[in-house]
């Protein structure tokens, strides 16, 4: 009998030179040996390090600053679980006893006259006029035009633009103040206390440091506190 008869094909064997067994994915057959792909296999992607950009906040619940992604919409703090909205809001003329906890920017925008209102922001832009309010704003408070607020002001640091004509009463307290403008209030601060050329502070200030640079006005008392 002719043993060389019973070979079915004539063509050299081929021998697999890659693993039936592809690490992660038991079972299935590298793509080469497949021939293409396979519609039904699972779709494994490499795997890759994405770095996201983060940025700082400060929490309104405890203080406490964390990193978060900087497209985030809202968080939970790293420290006290408390859920944080970063939405940014403009406050439109009719509100009432508008409450508001944000870590990103209120705008009071001119010509705009609210009361009542209670805020936690990261940061507000004041141009309008505000009655009864209860502020707090974590990172800067800007104050433009003929921005008037008359209650509970409280910010991180204050920021007088030049050119305006803002009030505060009774008074305000910030970590610090640059001011360009004309600020009339009771100003507590405790870091420094900035007015620049051409601006003015109109009324007693609470103060470590106060620096008035050449052309700038304080009519009130300065009292030099301990910061
Ligand atoms: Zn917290």
């Amino acid at each position: 009998m002719d043993f060389s008869q019973m070979r079915l094909s004539r063509e050299p064997a081929v021998y697999r030179t890659e693993p039936l067994v592809v690490p992660g994915i038991s079972g299935y057959l590298p793509e080469k040996a497949r021939g293409g792909k396979d519609p039904f296999a699972p779709v494994v992607e490499r795997e890759s390090r994405v770095v996201v950009p983060t940025r700082e906040v400060t929490c309104y619940e405890c203080g406490k600053k964390s990193r978060i992604p900087v497209a985030a919409l809202s968080a939970h703090c790293v420290h006290c679980c408390a859920h944080l909205t970063l939405t940014d809001y403009r406050l439109m003329p009719g509100s009432k006893k508008l409450t508001r906890r944000t870590l990103g920017e209120v705008v009071l925008p001119a010509q705009t006259e609210l009361s009542l209102l209670s805020i936690v922001s990261g940061r507000m832009v004041v141009a309008g006029k505000a009655t009864g309010v209860k502020l707090r704003v974590m990172d800067v408070l800007e104050m433009e035009g003929k921005a008037v607020l008359e209650g509970q002001v409280q910010a991180g640091r204050l920021e007088v633009k030049k050119g305006a004509r803002v009030q505060v009463s009774p008074g305000l307290s910030v970590e610090s103040a640059e001011i360009k403008g004309m600020l009339t209030a009771r100003l507590h601060a405790t870091g420094c206390v900035h007015v620049r050329d051409g601006g003015a502070l109109v009324g007693d200030c609470h103060a470590p440091d106060l620096r008035l640079e050449p052309g700038a006005v304080h009519r009130g008392t300065w009292y030099p506190i301990k910061s």
